[in-house]
């Protein structure tokens, strides 16, 4: 029996904590995928492609041709707090870049088996590294952990498997592998509309044809018609405003009062960071309650940029609801510049063309 009294408090183990702060931002297939695309979008890539097994529990593959990561860097790569985004604490208000953290790949090691192939422009061949817990390992049980060199294009292939495969209790909260590959596509489709000039593809694994693809240097307007059809994009109205002096831009394309669908469906992006915001959603829905039938809902997607000294980024990785200076004022703006169009009184009609 226990002795009486509180009980000891003891140090938890490294291994522990890692696990435990890997699960915070790690939640799901669709959470790390979020992330892989981010880094790939800031090491410029213009063609990202997804592989995915079993709804991203069993592989998780993300393909570019961006930058490319040095050789020397790949030891560093899936340690905690590294990174090569920021240095100093005032870059952090003036980031243009999605991650800074150094977080994602290290959690990813800890929570799944990770490796890398990654070329960079200078490199003559490609190197491949594996990681477990934040460190290198052998990519072939006798080797030494160093990365080996091997075939592969300019860019980097991330490779993800057996997620949470060491945290059962997070894999038994996951959904079907058929709901997780749908949020997967859900993930990859918000992105894509926001970086049209982006091809992506995805597809499952052993399946000869991609479930969904996208051709490089789309507008944003034609990759909504590809990813979420005709009847959406026909009735597009483009509406854009801006603060003077700069203080905040707001580009958004909404469908007009002819297109009803069953539920709300709203691509928010602030500073190209995809984030759900309930006041905005609120917001937005009260405009059209007035020129919608009940139960009828608009297509928004609504990119936001707003002077990053104004928006506090450096909140938890898993707060994706963003607050921001100004907030009522900024979206009291942008609500009654898309009332205006919705009314016809000033924007353009976008026009469809044929492609
Ligand atoms: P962060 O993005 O916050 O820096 P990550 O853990 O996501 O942290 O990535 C760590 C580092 O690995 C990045 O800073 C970057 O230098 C490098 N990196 C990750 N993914 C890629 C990629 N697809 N292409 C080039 N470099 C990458
Ligand atoms: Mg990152």
């Amino acid at each position: 029996p226990e002795p009486p009294g509180p009980k000891p408090i003891r140090r938890l183990h490294e291994s522990l904590i890692n696990r435990i702060a890997a699960g915070e931002i790690i939640h799901r297939p669709a959470s790390a995928l979020k992330e892989l695309i981010e880094n790939s979008l800031d090491a410029g890539s213009t063609s990202i492609r997804v592989t995915v097994k079993d709804g991203g529990m069993k592989l998780l593959q993300i393909q570019d041709n961006g930058s490319g990561i040095r050789k020397t860097d790949l030891p560093l790569l899936a340690e905690r707090f590294a990174t090569s985004k920021i240095s100093t604490f005032s870059d952090l208000s003036q980031l243009t870049t999605y991650g800074f953290r150094g977080e994602a790949l290290a959690s990813i090691s800890h929570v799944a088996h990770l490796s890398v192939i990654t070329k960079t422009e200078s490199d003559t061949c490609a190197w491949k590294a594996c990681y477990e817990d934040g460190s290198l390992v052998p990519v072939k049980a006798g080797l030494t952990p160093d990365p080996k060199p091997c075939a592969g294009n300019e860019g980097t292939t991330i490779i993800v498997e057996d997620l949470f495969y060491n945290t059962p209790t997070r894999l038994s909260a996951l959904r079907s592998s058929s709901e997780e590959y749908a949020r997967i596509l859900d993930v990859i489709t918000k992105y894509a509309v926001h970086n049209s000039t982006v091809s992506f593809t995805c597809k499952k694994g052993g399946s000869p044809s991609a479930d969904l693809s996208t051709p490089s240097g789309s507008t944003t307007q034609q990759a909504i018609r590809l990813l979420y059809g005709h009847s959406v994009a026909k009735e597009l109205i483009h509406v854009s405003e801006q603060d003077d002096p700069e203080a905040w831009s707001a580009e958004a394309y909404v469908t007009s009062a002819s297109y009803q669908a069953k539920k709300i469906v709203l691509l928010l992006f602030i500073n190209n960071r995809l984030v759900d915001s309930s006041r905005i959603k609120r917001s937005l829905e009260a405009v059209y309650s007035s020129i919608l039938p009940k139960g009828a809902s608009p297509y928004i997607y609504l990119s936001l940029h707003i002077d990053p000294r104004s928006v506090d980024v450096n909140v938890h990785p898993t707060k994706r609801e963003v607050h921001f200076l100004n907030e009522d004022m900024i979206i009291e703006d942008i609500c009654d510049a898309i009332q205006e169009a919705l009314a016809g009184r000033s924007h353009s009609r976008v026009f469809e063309y044929q492609v």
